[in-house]
């Protein structure tokens, strides 16, 4: 009777293949959107659960880009990415005195030491200034209490009025955002 003695310095070779973590990553709201993918606001909307009005005021607010030539407008998935990375290390901290430039990918204070100011509300607006890097136009929302702390540091003009009427840098007449087909209309 041959009996195979249990060898035990046998490895098993069940036991012996490392456990591969084929997990994949969680899914976040962002990785869901395609860099060079096109997407309506509707789709914006739908994939982020965030209102349409929302994100057509991130558009007009000139933060993130649109394809405005076009019906729909479209947005750009690597336009949107960048915005929503803007907008987390805006969370997270910027000095007073800059923003985040969307070019540069970066803080940035602005060129000059010189910023606009243009009241939204009695007591917010936004700062407007030129990147001191790269010359690109950056924004931020600052309360006017913060005005200032930043007139120590900066050059601010504050500008009169809603920045509707300041902001003629791209007078298009089709600005007025026609209702592109309302469910509820
Ligand atoms: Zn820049």
């Amino acid at each position: 009777m041959a009996v195979e003695p249990a060898n035990p310095c046998d490895p098993e070779p069940g036991l012996a293949l490392p456990s591969r973590h084929k997990g994949r990553r969680k899914t976040r709201n962002r990785s869901s959107v395609k860099t060079h993918r096109n997407y309506t606001v509707e789709e914006v909307a739908r994939a982020m659960g965030i209102a349409k009005g929302t994100i057509r005021r991130w558009i007009r607010s000139g933060n993130l880009p649109a394809l405005m030539d076009r019906k729909p407008h479209l947005i750009i998935g690597g336009d949107l990415i960048d915005y929503l990375k803007g907008r987390a290390i805006k969370r997270v901290k910027l000095p007073l005195h800059e923003c985040y430039c969307f070019k540069c990918r970066a803080a940035r204070p602005p060129a000059l030491a010189m910023a606009d100011y243009i009241p939204l509300t009695p007591t917010t607006g936004n700062l407007r200034a030129i990147c001191g890097t790269c010359y690109s136009l950056m924004h931020k929302a600052v309360r006017l209490a913060a005005l200032t702390t930043l007139a120590g540091i900066l050059s601010v003009s504050v500008r009169q009025g809603p920045a509707s009427l300041i902001d003629t840098s791209n007078p298009s007449p089709s600005d007025h955002f026609p209702q592109e087909g309302e469910p509820n209309a």
